[in-house]
């Protein structure tokens, strides 16, 4: 048996708790050979081989994104970057130096717009950014995307100027003079705007209605989109990722990765969901059935579905137990009632799909829950894997359902204020002292027995899982006396590998090193287990391979 690759000199991880460390690596086409000494595997050594010293740095398995939204992600590393700007006249100057680079007259967005951006107090209207682009639309969003502000000119193109009956939890947001006043609230207030972009929102499209294109795009437009996705990818693949798991979805992206796959582009192995709203009737679960059935390979498979129940803490769109900290008689109001989510997720969990849902107010959590308890009771108990995306707050009272119902609690390390330059304001006041200890609560969970997934949810933050990691490893509480959710390393690490390569049932696969297991690897340019977790981000990935074949090298 001939080595394609072998890898040597690395502080190998393997993630595998029965082998957990070694020094090299042996590939065979897309499978792992042998894990062990660099004596042993040069063994397998022959002409074609090729040899990578990894020097010392650390070896590891190719990270697992475990939610991410990779077209809208990769649409976006064109657009204007605002993350860290602060004040109007930054702002100003940020947006004149991207319309150098980009004249035209179409859609100006900005990304990463953080809530604060122009004072602490002073939110953001349409006469704000009229002063800043007065003749051509533009929008920007906010870091979690679920809030946009736009200019008059925008609002007007887009016929929401005046205002428009929006479905629950969306907003579109009112000024004195009866007008917009430029914040938009929500998919269906934003999208109106964002429809006006060159991409026509292809790239949203199953993030926003779950549905298809229409009309068709042309060939043209399908090439355009290829070479996004494919961006999307390499960007992935740079950063040592080789599992992505998809949150947004339609058969559209399905097939752009399959041409891709066809034509040996496909760098990372994707997973792609159903993504089911609250205006569907029961029987659209069908086409996510469908999707299942036609995509399953080890690269490419779709077979959960992606549902919202509420919304973000910062716009009081999460959905609450008790009342907001700041506003008082507010909750939120869910995208789904109770029993409406509860049916889509009998009838889901019926048709054998897993379930991915987006729960961020603790509120949204617990009917979550209840849904996935119904569906148990109504099915009957299956390792069926259901999720939970985000859980920002969670109620005491359900923090051991997780364990007793199998639910993975799928997690962001950049995203608790305070994190990745993220401010504390306005999130924990939303959230308010009583409910900080069940913030964000990685350990609480942990050590009720709940699994963890980590990830970024790029391009709400920036994709790099090591930074990820040293956030996971760097937290600081809020405040003195609350839980301390610092995760060690090897933890850390186990959430972004083997523990997202069990979230999607492919464990005995992949997320760690071992022969037999897919040829999925990282290796980083330094050891991390010897870096101070202040220094992690300085180490990168050096070499990715997915499925055996080199995907990145630095
Ligand atoms: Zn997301």
């Amino acid at each position: 048996m001939t080595a394609t690759i072998i890898v040597t000199n690395g502080r190998v991880l393997t993630m595998d708790e029965a082998a957990p460390r070694a020094e090299a690596l042996v590939l065979r086409g897309p499978e792992i050979a042998h894990v062990g000494s660099n004596r042993e595997a040069l063994a397998f050594k022959s002409n074609g081989t090729r040899v990578i010293d990894a020097a010392g740095g650390t070896v590891m398995p190719g990270f697992v994104e475990g939610h991410m939204h990779l077209f809208a992600g990769a649409a976006e590393l064109d657009h204007l970057q605002l993350f860290g700007v602060h004040g109007f006249d930054a702002l100003k100057a940020a947006v004149a130096a991207y319309l150098r680079d980009n004249p035209g007259n179409d859609l100006i967005i900005g990304e990463q717009a953080d809530y604060t951006i122009l004072s602490k107090d002073e939110p953001v209207t349409r006469q704000h950014l009229d002063r800043i682009v007065p003749a051509r639309p533009f929008i920007m969003f906010s870091p979690d995307h679920h809030t946009a502000w736009a200019n008059t000119i925008a609002l007007e193109q887009a016929g929401i100027l005046k205002g428009r009956k929006l479905g629950p939890g969306n907003e579109i947001v009112m000024g004195a003079d009866g007008l917009a006043n430029g914040e938009l609230r929500e998919g269906e207030a934003i999208d109106p705007v964002r429809s006006l972009s060159q991409s026509g929102d292809r790239d949203r499209l199953g993030l926003t209605t779950g549905g298809e294109p229409e009309p068709r795009p042309t060939a043209a437009q399908f090439e355009h989109d290829l070479k996004v996705m494919k961006r999307g990818l390499d960007h992935c693949a740079r950063h040592g990722i080789t599992s992505i798991h998809n949150m947004d979805g339609n058969f559209y992206t399905l097939e752009l990765l399959e041409e891709l796959d066809k034509r040996g582009d496909l760098l990372c192995r994707v997973r792609v969901p159903f993504h089911m709203k609250n205006f569907m009737d029961l029987t659209a679960l069908e086409k996510a059935s469908v999707m299942a059935k036609r995509y399953h390979s080890e690269k490419l498979a779709s077979g959960f579905v992606k549902v919202f129940v509420d919304g973000v803490l910062d716009s009081w769109t999460a959905v609450m137990v008790e009342d907001y900290a700041d506003r008082a008689g507010w909750r939120g109001e869910p995208l789904f009632k109770p029993e409406h989510f509860a049916q889509v997720a009998v009838e889901a969990d019926r048709r054998g799909l897993q379930i991915a849902v987006h729960a961020i107010g603790d509120g949204a959590v617990r009917i979550v829950l209840d849904g996935y308890a119904a569906a148990r009771l109504a099915n009957g108990t299956r390792d069926a894997r259901h999720r939970i995306e985000h859980i920002e707050v969670v109620h005491p009272a359900d923090i051991p359902r997780f364990k007793e119902l199998g639910v993975i609690a799928s997690m962001q390390p950049p995203h608790p204020p305070g994190c990745h330059g993220l401010p504390l304001e306005p999130t924990i006041s939303r959230i308010g002292e009583a409910r900080w200890p069940y913030a964000y609560a990685w350990n609480t969970l942990r050590a009720a027995g709940a699994r963890l997934v980590f990830a970024t949810d790029w391009p709400v933050s920036a994709i790099d899982p090591i930074r990820s990691v040293q956030s996971a490893m760097t937290r600081k509480v809020w405040k003195e006396g609350l839980p301390d959710h610092r995760q060690p390393l090897m933890q850390a690490l186990a959430s972004y590998t083997r523990e997202g390569a069990y979230a999607e049932f492919m464990e005995a696969r992949k997320g760690r090193l071992k022969p037999g297991m897919l040829a999925d690897v990282a290796i980083l340019s330094g050891d991390l287990e010897a870096a101070d977790p202040k220094a992690l981000h300085e180490i990168r990935p050096a070499v990715t391979i997915c499925d055996g074949r080199v995907t990145f090298q630095g």
